[in-house]
């Protein structure tokens, strides 16, 4: 008899054949070598992770690239800076079970994977305690029981990690469970992971989303339109096909996304293939994503001049996020 082999879906075979070793990413974009030393010591703390099709979105030989900047380790995030912290969001507060951060009325948050599909050099998460969040199979029942205990819960937000990076199969027997709960009846997928390998728009995921007797949401994480390519784009258009909410949100980034240009840019690519613009987020005072802070008073300038080019409903809301507040703040 044949062993059973486990074949892996495309996209899984992309996640698992990312390019960790810096050596490879700089090989492939003919970069500087003599920055090639101290990623080494960089990546100890927050490891390289980048798809190889987000990579082929570079352009060769540009260390001002956009999409590059996003992932490269640059030994700035070894400086210490100060009003930068490990938990600048004070997570570890809301975090009631793990697995489950509730901080806003109505919704709360489940973190179905620690995995991600790119590891963003800003990610506010990049001190958070993964391991320790990550609820399991185990885990989700305490999570429907916390639901059901708050009949105001009517949203779930399925985050991570990017919550993409699971299965198919995993995602279906979670909201198998969580349908079962009548007062809930929006799912949002907050995800990178389609963007950087829109591969994994598979038909078994689209016939999830079509079956799912929910309203979906989804909320991509695009910074700069060159990360919108062709395949991307059949994915988005593939997604539109089952009548979901399609948003957007990006991290204002000093390097990649901080002139007008750009974020105008954006907006209209988005819109052009079914998405609408939510949330610009400015920077979380994370410790080693200093180098990347836009001020204040240039990220306003920025939305002001996007709120005289764009129409309104083009113009991402500039919010940032701080602790025990009741939503995110606007600017
Ligand atoms: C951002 C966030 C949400 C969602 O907020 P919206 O304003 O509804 O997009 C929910 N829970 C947590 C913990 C969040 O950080
Ligand atoms: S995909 Fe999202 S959660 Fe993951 S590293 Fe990037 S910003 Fe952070």
């Amino acid at each position: 008899m044949l062993p059973y082999l486990e074949i892996k879906k495309p996209w899984q075979e992309a996640l698992s054949n990312v390019i960790t070793d810096p050596k490879e990413l700089w090989a492939l974009l003919d970069l500087d070598p003599l920055l090639l030393d101290k990623a080494y010591a960089i990546i100890q703390r927050f490891p390289l992770k980048v798809p190889r099709s987000f990579v082929a979105r570079m352009q060769k030989g540009n260390p001002q690239d956009p999409l590059l900047r996003q992932v490269l380790p640059l030994h700035e995030e070894l400086d210490h800076v100060l009003g930068y912290g490990h938990d600048p969001l004070l997570e570890n507060a809301v975090n009631p079970l793990p697995g489950l951060l509730h901080k806003y009325h109505g919704r709360i948050l489940v973190t179905l994977t620690s995995a991600c599909g790119v590891h963003c050099r800003y990610c506010f998460r990049r001190h958070f305690p993964y391991e320790k969040n990550n609820p399991g199979r185990e885990g989700w029942q305490k999570i429907f029981d916390y639901i059901r205990g708050d009949p105001n819960i009517n949203e779930v937000i399925l985050s991570g990690g990017d919550p993409l990076s699971v299965s198919d199969q995993l995602l279906k027997t979670f909201t198998d469970e969580l349908i079962l709960i009548p007062q809930v009846t929006r799912l949002r997928i907050h995800t990178r992971l389609l963007i950087v390998l829109p591969e994994r728009v598979t038909d078994e995921f689209l016939k999830w989303l079509m079956q799912l007797p929910l309203q979906v949401v989804i909320v991509f994480h695009v910074n700069h339109p060159n990360e919108i390519n062709a395949e991307v784009i059949q994915a988005l258009q593939r997604l539109r096909q089952c009548h979901l909410t399609l948003l957007n949100q990006s991290v204002l980034l000093k390097g990649v996304n901080d002139d007008a240009t750009t974020l105008i840019r954006l907006s209209e690519t988005l819109f052009a293939h079914g998405v609408l613009p939510y949330y610009l987020h400015t920077l979380d005072k994370v410790q080693g994503a200093a180098h990347f802070e836009v001020d204040l008073t240039h990220a306003r300038a920025l939305h002001a001049r996007l709120c005289a080019k764009l129409p309104g409903y083009l113009v991402p809301r500039l919010v940032c996020e701080q602790p025990r507040k009741l939503a995110k703040t606007l600017l």
